[in-house]
């Protein structure tokens, strides 16, 4: 275990800034984890599990405690279409490999930085798929009991962004290794609108390999696909969730908005509630692409990403996360939930 001290956390991080961690260590095994666990329960001290880093914002104090960044490799293919992943494996790569194989079920997450311990954390979602619907099992370390137990998909409590990890259990579990059933030879689901847009007119149908190269593209026209060196993509993607409100509000965010009911977009979500674009609060609050606060900003290229347009302090993305929950807040009484987790 190679453990290191004051090791400044922004290159760890999509963000790229906010502060150190007073310990830092990197866990290639199961065996590397709980040495670190060990070192930090002596110390009484606390620990932060660090994936990707692509969902974070560490605050400019860093972390005073003992960072472990998850860094277990190695991917099994335990019969055709179950794949069981290490945390630390890149997710993109892993989503190439199984397209590679013919193996559906993954294929519209493409493109979404981190790693793949994290996917179960947030239950990551994009064009139509969500890794809940393909996950088997969760391998974890618990910390309340201190030992390696697999949570069957049922125990996971996956929802829209939202699992027993950043829930009810946050804080328990570090996750180590992951399993995802996927269909072999299966088909690619075009469910949403931008891909089935731009398969229009194809002669062909689409094969896993077209709808993954698709997302991508699609992703990087948005920034949403991290390209180093682009501005656009120092971010740590959508920050804010999409708010979830009762269907009978719509009228008056219509009114406050200035815009017809049947204009205001929104989708069905469980019990009579209506799930509002949060990107559409945003512009109509005032805060469009390419907004700029100081060093801090909104992508030019996709209205739900905050940004750091260089040299910006966690304060500084604070500072406009405050201006935008407080400004939708007034103008349509919604309060939104921020997506990534903050840091120290
Ligand atoms: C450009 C861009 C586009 C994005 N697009 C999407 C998208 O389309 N859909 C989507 O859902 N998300 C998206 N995200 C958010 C992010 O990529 C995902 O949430 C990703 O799964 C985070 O994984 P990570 O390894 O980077 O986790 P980190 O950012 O390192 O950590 C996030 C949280 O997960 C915890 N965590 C990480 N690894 C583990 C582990 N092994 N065990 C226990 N806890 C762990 C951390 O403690 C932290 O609380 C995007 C981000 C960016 C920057």
């Amino acid at each position: 275990m190679k453990l290191q001290e004051n090791i400044s956390l922004a290159p760890y991080t999509t963000f790229k800034s906010g502060g150190p961690a007073r310990w830092f260590v990197e866990a290639v095994s199961e065996q590397e984890l709980l040495a670190a666990l060990r070192f930090a329960r002596e110390r009484r001290i606390p620990v932060f599990v660090l994936g990707g880093g692509s969902n974070l914002l560490v605050s400019d104090a860093g972390f005073n405690g003992l960072v472990v960044r998850i860094a277990l490799k190695g991917v099994a293919e335990e019969e055709h279409g179950l794949f069981s992943v290490a945390a630390g494996e890149d997710w993109d790569g892993f989503v190439r490999r199984a397209v590679a194989e013919n193996c559906a079920g993954i294929e519209s997450l493409a493109g979404i930085p981190g790693t793949v311990g994290g996917t179960p954390v947030q239950n990551v979602g994009a064009y139509g798929q969500e890794v809940a619907e393909t996950i088997q099992s969760v391998r974890v370390f618990d910390l309340w009991s201190s030992e390696f137990v697999d949570l069957p998909r049922e125990e996971c409590e996956f929802s829209y962004r939202a699992s027993i990890f950043n829930k009810r259990l946050k804080g328990r579990y570090i996750v180590t290794r992951v399993a995802y059933r996927l269909v072999p030879e299966g088909l690619p689901r075009l469910a949403y609108a931008d891909l089935k847009t731009h398969f229009a007119g194809h002669q062909n149908a689409p094969t896993l390999l077209d709808v993954y190269d698709a997302v991508r593209e699609i992703r990087n026209r948005k920034g949403m696909l991290i390209v180093e060196g682009e501005m656009d993509c120092r971010s740590a993607g959508s920050f804010f969730k999409n708010p979830v409100v009762p269907a009978d509000m719509v009228g008056r965010i219509a009114a406050q908005a200035a815009v017809t009911e049947a204009d205001v977009p929104r989708y069905p979500a469980r019990d009579g509630l209506v799930k509002l674009p949060a990107a559409w609060l945003l512009e109509k609050s005032g805060f469009t692409k390419g907004f700029v606060q100081g060093k801090a900003g909104i992508s030019s290229r996709h209205t739900l990403a905050l940004i750091n347009r260089g040299g910006a302090s966690a304060a500084d993305v604070m500072a406009l996360r405050d201006s935008i929950v407080a400004e939708v807040e007034r103008r349509f009484g919604i309060r939104l939930e921020p997506e990534p987790v903050v840091v120290g």
